[in-house]
């Protein structure tokens, strides 16, 4: 029950003395207090007071949101550190309060640049999830399908309007990963020999969401049609993260460092690490590769993901928080079974993961398949405490399933 003092718990003024005493379980607190309270949380989170604004937002520096991202995507340092700066630096941009005379911070999208399966989408996602604000993945192949193209890539903000619940402040400081970006890129990067006008065109009516503008959504997506009441949708506040494979950029980024040695008659003696061209990916290879130089402008953070190799694989399998190996145990421990997955059985399905060629993607239709037998047999065998699977073991299970191939986005 709650008890009535008559006086504010912090500064002891009696309820005579102020204006409203609002009550607590056991306590009181004034207006005054109160609003002082709101002060200080204010300024502790920098000025964040919706339920759905990033909070914690002020406090976690960029070394800290990596620690975060360690915890659930494996390896790819290099995207981390540069995807930790640029979130870092974007909230501080909107928490920012812009007087006439200061200098306005401008927005800084990003674009990751990696083969798939190696996390883009999951950085993406667990940026999103560390921040608290609402998160979309737009599909850029389907919008290159459609004939109106300028009507579709509203849909985007459709999805993220719908994650935010239709919470249209939510929803302007969301964060949108475009998926495929280089599917929409122009097959030749000289518009005047070939005219590809579809995958230019979506690039076009892209820009407009990058760059930041009031757009008109249709709350339900499809086609606008004149009855149907539009939600505005500022995106100047929204980050969007665009991530795409670019099959095939390796061979410009060489090209380029080529040329390049030859123009400036270095001798050539730049030692270039051809295993892993990415790393020296620069914005013109992804105006040679077809986007278009204003798009490309608006995705000012470039960084890649590296391919992953078995010991990052095996990683996967068991480090990270929701890691696979840990979703099965605790499946089974639902049924009270002990799952027990012996080292040599990672490596195993690891080594099938890499001749499928099918990377991180592949590892949980691996494990489904060999552990889709015990997971329908053990649950209604009542002494069954314990299952212990070895090399032998999932060999055996994952030839039964006929599981020969896979195709990434399975
Ligand atoms: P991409 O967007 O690069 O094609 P995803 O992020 O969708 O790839 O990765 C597919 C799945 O593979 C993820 O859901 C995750 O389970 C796993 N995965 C991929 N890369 C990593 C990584 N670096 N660390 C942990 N898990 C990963």
């Amino acid at each position: 029950m709650a008890k009535k003092s008559g006086v504010c718990a912090f500064c002891g003024r009696k309820a005579s003395e102020v204006r409203l005493l609002i009550q607590g379980i056991d306590a009181e607190i004034c207006d005054s207090c109160a609003e002082q309270a709101h002060l200080i949380v204010k300024e502790q989170f920098g000025g964040n007071e919706k339920s759905y604004t990033p909070s914690g937002l002020a406090l976690k520096k960029p070394a800290e949101i990596k620690k975060f991202l360690d915890q659930y995507v494996i390896g790819q340092d290099e995207a981390k550190r540069t995807l930790a700066v640029a979130v870092y630096n974007h909230y501080k941009r909107i928490s920012q309060k812009v007087q006439a005379d200061e200098v306005e911070i401008e927005k800084s999208n990003i674009i990751l640049v990696g083969e798939t399966g190696t996390g883009k989408t999951l950085l993406a996602r667990t940026i999103a999830k560390m921040l608290n604000v609402p998160f979309a993945i737009a599909d850029a192949t389907v919008l290159t399908e459609a004939g109106y193209v300028g009507e579709d890539v509203e849909n985007i903000l459709v999805k993220l309007l719908q994650a935010a619940d239709y919470d249209v402040a939510a929803t302007e400081r969301g964060i949108v990963f475009i998926d495929e970006i280089d599917k929409i890129a122009r097959k030749s990067d000289n518009p005047s020999i070939t005219r590809d006008v579809s995958g230019e065109g979506v690039q076009q009516a892209m820009l407009k969401l990058l760059e930041g503008s009031i757009v008109n959504v249709p709350p339900q997506g499809g086609r606008k049609h004149p009855e149907q009441k539009m939600i505005a949708v500022n995106t100047k506040d929204i980050l969007f993260i665009a991530g795409g494979a670019f099959d095939g950029i390796e061979r410009l980024i060489a090209a380029r460092k080529r040329t390049n040695v030859i123009g400036y008659g270095t001798g050539g003696n730049e030692a270039l690490d051809k295993d892993n061209m990415l790393q020296y990916l620069s914005p013109a290879d992804l105006k040679k590769f077809g986007l278009i130089p204003e798009i490309v402008g608006r995705l000012p953070i470039i960084t890649h993901l590296n391919p992953l190799d078995a010991d990052a694989l095996k990683r996967i399998l068991t480090e990270p928080k929701n890691a696979l190996v840990k979703q099965f145990q605790k499946l089974f421990a639902m049924d009270k079974i002990n799952l027990v997955v012996k080292e040599e059985v990672l490596d195993f399905v690891v080594e099938k993961a890499i001749e499928f060629k099918v990377g991180a993607r592949g590892l949980r239709s691996i494990m489904e398949a060999i552990l889709n037998d015990a997971m329908f047999e053990m649950p209604s065998d009542i002494n069954a405490t314990e299952l212990v699977i070895d090399r032998a073991y999932a060999e055996a299970k994952l030839e039964k399933s006929g599981l020969q191939k896979l195709h990434v986005g399975d």
